[in-house]
C-alpha cells in the first residue's frame, strides 16, 4: 500500500515572469514528485482574496493578493509520500534570506513577498487549496 499524499504548490508571478517555471518543476521532479495536475492561469485579485483569507487581518494582504493575481502562475496537485511537509522542506523559508542553501527560495526567490513558490501548509490545507483551484 502507498502512501501518496498530494499537496499544492504554485510557482508565483516573479517566477513565471522570469521564465522559471519549467525550471522549478524539474526541481520538484528529481525530488520525488509527481505533477499530477498543473495548470497555468492567471487570477483576479478578488479569488486572491479568497485563496489567502487565512491572512485577512494581516498588514500585507492587500498588496500579497494584488501580487498573485498580477502575472501568469502555474497552479499543480505535487503527488508524493509526505507531500506536504517535504514541499515545504523543498521550499525553505518564507523569506528567502532565511532559507537554507538547496531550497527553492534560496535559489530563486526575490523578497520575502516575491518568494517564487506557495506551498499548503498541512494535509488539510492541502485539501482545500487543491479543491479551491481544481474542482469543476
Ligand atoms: N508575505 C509577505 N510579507 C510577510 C509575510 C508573508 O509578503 O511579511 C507573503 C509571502 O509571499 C508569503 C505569503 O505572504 O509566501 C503567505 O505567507 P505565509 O506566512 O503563509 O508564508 P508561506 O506559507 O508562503 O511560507
Ligand atoms: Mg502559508
Amino acid at each position: 500500500m502507498s502512501n501518496t499524499e498530494q499537496t499544492l504548490s504554485i510557482i508565483k508571478p516573479d517566477a513565471v515572469e522570469r521564465n522559471l517555471d519549467n525550471e522549478i518543476k524539474q526541481v520538484f521532479i528529481k525530488n520525488g514528485f509527481n505533477i499530477f495536475k498543473e495548470k497555468k492561469i492567471q487570477i483576479e485579485k478578488s479569488e486572491a482574496e479568497k485563496f489567502y483569507k487565512v491572512h485577512e487581518t494581516k498588514p500585507f494582504y492587500s498588496d500579497l493578493c494584488s501580487y498573485l493575481s498580477s502575472g501568469p502562475i502555474v497552479v499543480m496537485i505535487l503527488e508524493k509520500e509526505n507531500a506536504v511537509v517535504d514541499n515545504r522542506k523543498l521550499m525553505g523559508a518564507t523569506n528567502p534570506k532565511d532559507a537554507e542553501e538547496g531550497t527553492i527560495r534560496k535559489k530563486y526567490g526575490i523578497s520575502i513577498d516575491k518568494n517564487s513558490v506557495h506551498g499548503s501548509d498541512s494535509v488539510e490545507n492541502a485539501k482545500i487549496e487543491i479543491d479551491f483551484f481544481f474542482k469543476d
